[in-house]
């Protein structure tokens, strides 16, 4: 696999030996987190593995990346300054625009003093004596903390598909996480890529316009409407300006972290002309949550569902021209239930001579050879491969840390059966450890700045909660932290999100447990409850003194 090379960033400081709070992850929400701490006179580290701030947007710089929330929404409240003199460019910024914003953000609130980059955090071990975490880095450093948080991300752990042969191919291979800063030109190449995700969905175009040939293998397909992304006008952005305040709370009170107003009527009592007509605005809109919110029943009816399915099926059939590649692109799993994407040209982009699709389905990868990859009829030759294949999401950054917890139980092994938390914000046995974003929040089915936000003011909330009581710990409950999985499987089991084997999921890893991992029951009520449990004292945690 071909590294990106790294920023020039020296790591020339000392790393403290002790302070109030380490941060793990310098993307969007440990960026956030250490501003806070800050302005509570907390001390404060975070560890980032990579070169700069920005997460995601640091490493994710494969051709035609994208946010699919409007930037105008996909970004902080937390500052009305920034937020009035930050201007956004495009409806749905490229990967390079937020990361712009990401490294404004850390320099206007001058983060990067407090952040140690090209740093992997590898193991942290909670003493219960001293009642504090031991962190360590991957060069060797130790720092004691009363907090941890970790800020790890939930699509931060980049997964290669489990094919024999990986290391065989002897051209370059790219994975779309751990893109070359330089960039890649594709021009007059034979590329291979495998996943139909996001974001092959978005970097499937932009590498057809270059590559000689572009041969894209799909296990499953994803549904995609047209992003219709295009540059914001003077008068929208002063528009949202004037609006923001109100804005940032229909968002907080929303289900998506995207406000909209909320459907009443099911998909099956109106005329099918309606529901066409309905289903026609959402697609021209360029907007997932237009889609998803169509009708009140289309994320818990399957027949209610199916008329989106039949619908989208429609489009694909009607934009695609070779019949069998059309049927081939059509998901059959039930619409929203894995990532939904938005996209610019993708299905048009199966109509160039120089892109050909092949159904893993039918015709299933053998193996990785070295010039390239070979599926059960069929051998084909690459000048490069790329790696489309996601994420082990939700927990895999937080797993891959050896985290001890009391009595030196391990997180890893504690959630060998799928993860257990309470609020998706910490888990039993594991006192004063923090995530944000972690699975059993809204998260992955949200505007993620949103729920990071959320997380962030919540959790240090609850560290000036305890500061102010003169408390030093807090751990949920093993009752609180059942009944909390309890009610995220029985919100999920109640939607159609389980019918499809989705990342969500965990099945895009092989051996992982099948639990889905996000908080289905929507951003604002998510929120009530957050708040309902610090309002009492923080209901379902222990604290002590
Ligand atoms: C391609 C892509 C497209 C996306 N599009 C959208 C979208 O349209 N809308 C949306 O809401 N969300 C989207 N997301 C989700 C996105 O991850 C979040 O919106 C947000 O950027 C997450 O911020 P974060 O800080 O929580 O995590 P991240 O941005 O993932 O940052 C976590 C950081 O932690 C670091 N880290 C992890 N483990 C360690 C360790 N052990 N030691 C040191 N550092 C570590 C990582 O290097 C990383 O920089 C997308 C994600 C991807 C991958």
């Amino acid at each position: 696999m071909s590294a990106p090379p790294s920023d020039s960033q020296p790591a020339s400081r000392a790393v403290p030996s002790s302070v109030d709070v380490v941060v793990v992850g310098a993307g969007f929400s440990g960026m956030y987190l250490l501003h806070k701490l800050r302005e509570m006179n907390l001390s404060a580290v975070a560890f980032e593995a990579g070169t700069d701030v920005g997460g995601t947007w640091y490493w994710n710089r494969y051709p035609g990346a994208r946010v699919d929330v409007e930037s105008l929404a996909y970004s902080y409240s937390f500052s009305e300054d920034l937020e009035q003199e930050y201007e956004w460019q495009e409806r749905y910024p490229t990967q390079p625009e937020i990361l712009r914003y990401a490294r404004h953000v850390a320099d206007r609130f001058d983060l990067r003093r407090d952040i140690f980059f090209r740093t992997r955090v590898n193991a942290a071990a909670y003493d219960e004596q001293g009642r504090t975490w031991r962190v360590r880095t991957e060069h060797g450093d130790a720092v004691t903390a009363r907090f941890l948080v970790m800020a790890t991300g939930c699509l931060s752990a980049s997964k290669l598909p489990e094919i024999p042969g990986l290391d065989r191919f002897a051209g370059a291979t790219y994975h779309t996480a751990h893109w070359p800063h330089e960039g890649v030109d594709f021009t007059g190449l034979r590329v291979g890529i495998i996943g139909t995700g996001s974001s092959g969905v978005q970097s499937i175009p932009v590498i057809a316009e270059q590559a000689a040939q572009l041969t894209v293998f799909q296990r499953t397909p994803a549904y995609s409407l047209p992003a219709r992304n295009r540059r914001l006008r003077p008068d929208e952005i002063a528009a949202m300006k004037a609006n923001y305040r109100a804005f940032r709370q229909a968002q907080k009170e929303s289900g998506f972290g995207v406000p909209t107003p909320i459907p009443t009527k099911s998909a099956l009592e109106v005329s099918d002309e309606e529901r066409d007509a309905t289903f026609e605005r959402a697609w021209e809109s360029g907007s997932l949550v237009n889609l998803l919110t169509a009708y009140a029943d289309l994320s818990i009816d399957q027949a209610a569902n199916d008329t989106a399915k039949r619908f989208i099926h429609r489009k694909i059939h009607q934009i695609v021209e070779d019949p069998r590649t059309a049927a081939d692109l059509c998901p059959e799993y039930p619409v929203g239930t894995k990532r939904p994407c938005l996209d610019t040209g993708y299905y048009e982009t199966y109509n160039r001579e120089n892109v050909h699709l092949v159904n893993l389905r039918r015709t299933p990868i053998v193996e990785i050879t070295e010039r390239g990859i070979r599926t059960s009829d069929q051998a084909y030759e690459f000048d490069v491969i790329v790696y489309a294949t996601g994420f082990d999401a939700m927990t895999g950054a937080l797993t891959s840390v050896d985290i001890r917890g009391r009595g030196g139980a391990s997180l890893d092994e504690a959630w060998s059966a799928g993860p257990r938390t309470y609020l998706g914000i910490s888990s039993a046995g594991y006192p004063n450890l923090f995530m944000i974003t972690g699975p059993g929040s809204p998260s992955v089915l949200s505007n993620m700045v949103v729920s990071i936000e959320q997380h962030v003011d919540w959790v240090t909330d609850a560290i000036a909660y305890l500061d102010h009581q003169g408390l030093t710990t807090i751990e949920p409950t093993q009752e609180a932290e059942d009944a909390w999985v309890d009610h995220v499987n029985l919100i999920a089991d109640a939607t159609l999100y389980p019918k499809a084997n989705s990342w969500y999921m965990g099945a895009n890893v092989p051996g992982k447990p099948q639990v889905f991992m996000p908080y289905a029951g929507g951003v604002g009520e998510y929120r009530k409850t957050c708040d309902e449990i610090a309002a009492q004292g923080y209901k379902g945690f222990a604290l002590s003194v």
